[in-house]
């Protein structure tokens, strides 16, 4: 990778090259953009990830893994997003994490075995209809018969849900104006009777996923925590992994790649096009700092949910920000030369998925500057 800001210790270097060195099998293999189109390759990628031990790097040596710091899994995802060769799958992060944290024996020994293999994988079922912004609100219910939960609902903009094994759900166990208080977690099998995934397009050419549940059954034994305590189990699941779902490695290629373009076509000595590849130089930089304060604020176990923000607005709104250049710099043939009219299309739900840029302005706005109340 070119310049960047981040320079690990002498051992993290080392692990930074042995991944540069692993990645140059996979190079062209383009599974951080299009995951759904080359399943079997990047699930065979997983594979080998899991049997260098990768896949649980960050786990606990007692549950498995191999202990290390989030900095390594920084390093692993980072590469990764810069050779675009695959995003971290949430089984090993945010699945695997809360279960370590919060699951049972039993729960840690059935799934936690194959998601370090890089065998089984999971979608993460939060978005409804009605509920995206606003998850507090959402209304797929599950109620206790016996020894299991009959589950009715509908998930939408689930990601990578043809593909995966279970959905991480999110279900109302309590009362509707509970709001979060009546919520739990479980692990569905997306295979059970009374499911169907249907495919909803999206404008990379990539899918996202309706999730219909119809009277599933989903063993007591498969919610995680305690009923109707999913909120905060949530939350904390969204803090072990925010240093490695937005990473700023996948814009300094994506500013790579304009450059060449421009290059390539004789832009590059106009001043208006210097000054504009200036400004999002610095940008990535900026996003890659507070790429860092997100790291900083795992590593050291502390509450980063403004920092994160901050991350992901400057992060989605910087990928529109490169990927639109051309057409604001009046170049917009650029736009037939098919990695950047993919970037222009591609980065359009970037501000979007996992959590809007408004949203994450508000978050900022009140956490972060104490305006406005709460959250
Ligand atoms: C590519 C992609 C992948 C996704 N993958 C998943 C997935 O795997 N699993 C999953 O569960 N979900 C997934 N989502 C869903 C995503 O989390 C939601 O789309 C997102 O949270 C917004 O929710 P919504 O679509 O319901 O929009 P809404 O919440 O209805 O928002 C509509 C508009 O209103 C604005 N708005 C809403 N509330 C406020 C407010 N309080 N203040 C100011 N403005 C507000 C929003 O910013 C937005 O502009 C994905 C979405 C995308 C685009």
């Amino acid at each position: 990778m070119s310049v960047s800001l981040f320079v690990g210790s002498a051992e993290e270097e080392e692990f930074r090259a042995d991944v540069i060195r692993f990645i140059s099998e996979y190079r062209g293999l383009n599974g951080f953009h299009f995951q759904g189109s080359k399943w079997p390759e990047v699930k065979a990628l997983y594979r080998a990830i899991g049997q260098c031990g990768w896949m649980s790097i960050g786990w606990s040596d007692a549950a498995g893994g191999l202990g290390r710091s989030a900095v390594r899994e920084f390093i692993l995802w980072d590469e990764m997003a810069y050779a675009r060769v695959a995003r971290p799958p949430l089984g090993a992060g945010i699945v695997a994490k809360t279960l370590i944290a919060h699951g049972t024996e039993a729960q840690k020994q059935k799934w936690l075995p194959p998601i370090r293999a890089g065998e089984k994988f999971f979608s993460l079922g939060y978005s409804e209809p009605g509920a995206g912004s606003d998850l507090a609100g959402l209304s797929t219910r599950a109620d206790l018969h016996g020894d299991h939960y009959v589950v009715t609902g509908e998930k939408c903009w689930t990601s990578y849900a043809q593909d995966s094994d279970y959905l991480w759900t999110l279900v109302r166990t309590g009362a509707v104006e509970d709001r979060g208080r009546g919520l739990s977690l479980m692990i569905l099998d997306l295979h059970a009777p009374g499911v169907s995934v249907r495919p909803l397009p999206t404008i990379d050419g990539e899918q996202l996923n309706q999730v219909v549940l119809d009277a599933v059954e989903v063993p007591v034994e498969h919610r995680i925590g305690p009923e109707n305590a999913a909120w905060r189990l949530v939350k904390d699941a969204l803090d072990v992994e925010r240093h490695v779902q937005f990473p700023p490695a996948r814009l300094r290629r994506d500013l790579e790649e304009l450059v060449a373009w421009l290059r390539k076509h004789e832009h590059e000595l106009d001043p208006v096009v210097q000054r504009t590849v200036a400004a999002l130089g610095v940008g990535v930089f900026e996003v890659e700092a507070l790429a860092l304060l997100v790291l900083e604020s795992v590593v050291k176990g502390r509450p980063g949910d403004v920092e994160a923000a901050q991350n992901k607005l400057a992060h989605a709104e910087l990928s529109q920000k490169i990927a639109r250049a051309p057409f604001e710099l009046g170049l917009s043939e650029a736009l037939i030369y098919g990695p950047i009219e993919f970037l222009y299309r591609q980065s359009t739900w970037e501000t979007i998925g996992g959590g809007t840029s408004e949203i994450m302005r508000s978050v900022v706005a009140r956490q972060g500057l104490g305006l406005g109340g709460r959250s």
